[in-house]
C-alpha cells in the first residue's frame, strides 16, 4: 500500500477514530453536517463563507479507503461547482479526514490522498477493512472455460478483499476464466470476465461447465393492476412487498423472456429459481410495480395493449429495467375472430411497441388466455419467439410449450403461505 509518513502516523489514533466514526455514522448516516452550517477555516468573523473551502469538524478521522468506481473526482470542496483537484482511479488508496458533508444531492467526504486533499462522492468509495490487501497481479489474457457463479458473489478489481468491490454477480452469472488463482487475505482468487465486467472472485463461489444444473421449472407470476382495494385480479401494494421479500428471501431470481429464450435457444443457464413477474395490461400502476421491483431487486416483464397508460418513454423505460411484451391492439378474445382480426390484433401491435423500443419485442401474452391455432400461427409469423397463456401454475421445463408457456395468476384474496404454496418448485 502506498501510505505516506505522514498517514502512518494518522493511522495510529484509529482505533479510537473508529469507534468515533462508527457512532457518527450509527446517529448520523450519510448526513452528518449540512455544508450550510460549516464555516470556513480562514474566514474572518464578516467575511462570506465560500462552500468550496469548508472547515472539517473533525480534524483527524483517519479511517482506509479506496475508490470503488472506474473513476471519481477529487474536488477542492463538497459540491459539483467545486474545482476537481485530481481525477482518482479505482483502488486510489483515501483517508477519510473529517466528518461527511451533504452537497448537491450527494454526500461528500473529505479524503487525503497521492494527489492531494480534498472532498469525493461517498457513493463512489468503499472502506477497506484492517489487516486486508489488495496485491494486484497481472491476470493472463488468454481465454480459459465457461463456468457460472455458484454463488452471490462480489466482483473484485484485485485478488484481495481490499480491492474494490466492482459489481454484484447473482447466482448462475456466466463467466469466463482468465488465468490461473491466486492467493490473497486467506482466500483463492479466480480472474474471470463477466457481463459486468473483468475482475477476481472468490474460487468457492465458480462451478465449472458440466457442474450447473439448470433448474426443473420456472414460475410465470401475472398480476394486473395494484392498489389497495385488493381483489382477485388486484393485489395491494403491501402483498407485493411481502410476496418480493419472500421471493428474495427464498432463493428466487427474476429473469425476462429474453432469458427464456436464450435458454430454450442455447442452453444458457438459468438461476436456480427463476421467476417470470409479469404485469399485463398497462395500467398506470405498473410504474409502482417498476419501482417496488427495482427496490427488491427484481424484473419485470410487462404485457402492454396500444392502450397501455404509459408514456412512450416509460415504456421504454420499461424495457430497459425489465422487459415489455405484445397482449394486442384492444385485448379481445382472439380465438373469436377470422384471420384478418387477429392479424391486425398481433402485428399492427407488435409494430406499435418496436417502434418504441427500437427493437424487436420477443413475447406476447394472449389477452384472456384465448386463442385458437390461427392466433398461434400469426404470433410466430409476427416474428415473436414465445408466448404466454394466462392460467396452468409453475411451468416445468419437461412440459414446456414455448407458445403457450403457463402462468400463475397472483389473486389479491391470497395470503402469503398460499402464494409460497403455489410458486415453490
Ligand atoms: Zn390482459
Amino acid at each position: 500500500m502506498l501510505v505516506s509518513a505522514r498517514r502512518s502516523h494518522r493511522y495510529r489514533f484509529s482505533v479510537l477514530c473508529v469507534v468515533a466514526l462508527v457512532v457518527i455514522a450509527t446517529v448520523l448516516p450519510l448526513a452528518a453536517v449540512s455544508a450550510q452550517t460549516v464555516t470556513p477555516a480562514s474566514a474572518t468573523p464578516t467575511g462570506p463563507s465560500d462552500p468550496c473551502k469548508p472547515a472539517l469538524t473533525t480534524a483527524d478521522a483517519g479511517d482506509r479507503y479506496i475508490v470503488s468506481s472506474a473513476e471519481t473526482n477529487l474536488r477542492s470542496g463538497p459540491s459539483t461547482s467545486c474545482d476537481i483537484v485530481a481525477e482518482l482511479e479505482r483502488d486510489t488508496a483515501l483517508v477519510v479526514v473529517g466528518d461527511l458533508v451533504d452537497g448537491d444531492d450527494y454526500s461528500w467526504a473529505p479524503v487525503s490522498s497521492e494527489s492531494g486533499e480534498g472532498f469525493v462522492v461517498v457513493a463512489n468509495i468503499q472502506e477497506v477493512p484492517d489487516g486486508v490487501t489488495c496485491v494486484k497481479a497481472e491476470a493472463r489474457a488468454e481465454t480459459g472455460e465457461d463456468g457460472f457463479t455458484s454463488d452471490a458473489v462480489n466482483l473484485r478489481s484485485g485478488p484481495g478483499l481490499g480491492c474494490a468491490i466492482i459489481a454484484q454477480l447473482n447466482s448462475g452469472t456466466p463467466v469466463q476464466v482468465r488465468g490461473k488463482s491466486i492467493e490473497g487475505d486467506g482466500e483463492i482468487w479466480l480472474p474471470v470476465s463477466s457481463p459486468m465486467g473483468d475482475g477476481y472472485i472468490v474460487h468457492d463461489a465458480y462451478a465449472p461447465p458440466g457442474s450447473w444444473e439448470q433448474p426443473v421449472a420456472v414460475a410465470v407470476l401475472m398480476y394486473h393492476d395494484l392498489n389497495d382495494n385488493y381483489n382477485r385480479f388486484v393485489v395491494a401494494p403491501w402483498q407485493l412487498e411481502q410476496q418480493l421479500i419472500w421471493l428474495r428471501d427464498n432463493g428466487y431470481t427474476s429473469i425476462t423472456p429474453r432469458d427464456l429464450v436464450a435458454f430454450l435457444d442455447t442452453g444458457a443457464p438459468l438461476p436456480p429459481r427463476p421467476v417470470i413477474l409479469s404485469v399485463d395490461d398497462g395500467w398506470a400502476s405498473a410504474r409502482v410495480f417498476r419501482d417496488l421491483l427495482t427496490a427488491y431487486g427484481f424484473k419485470g416483464t410487462y404485457m402492454l395493449p396500444n392502450y397501455a397508460e404509459l408514456t412512450p418513454e416509460e415504456i421504454y423505460d420499461l424495457n430497459q429495467n425489465g422487459e415489455v411484451c405484445g397482449h394486442s391492439v384492444s385485448h379481445p378474445f382472439l380465438d373469436q375472430l377470422g384471420y384478418d382480426g387477429q392479424w391486425y390484433e398481433i402485428v399492427e401491435n407488435k409494430a406499435w411497441l418496436d417502434a418504441i423500443i427500437g427493437t424487436s419485442a420477443t413475447c406476447f401474452a394472449y389477452p384472456f388466455g384465448a386463442f385458437n391455432d390461427t392466433t398461434t400461427q400469426i404470433v410466430i409469423d409476427a416474428g415473436y419467439q414465445v408466448a404466454f397463456h394466462a392460467w396452468d401454475g409453475l411451468q416445468y421445463f419437461e412440459y414446456m410449450d414455448r407458445w403457450h408457456i403457463t402462468r400463475i395468476e397472483v389473486s389479491g384474496d391470497w395470503d402469503l403461505s398460499t402464494f409460497a404454496a403455489v410458486v415453490t418448485f
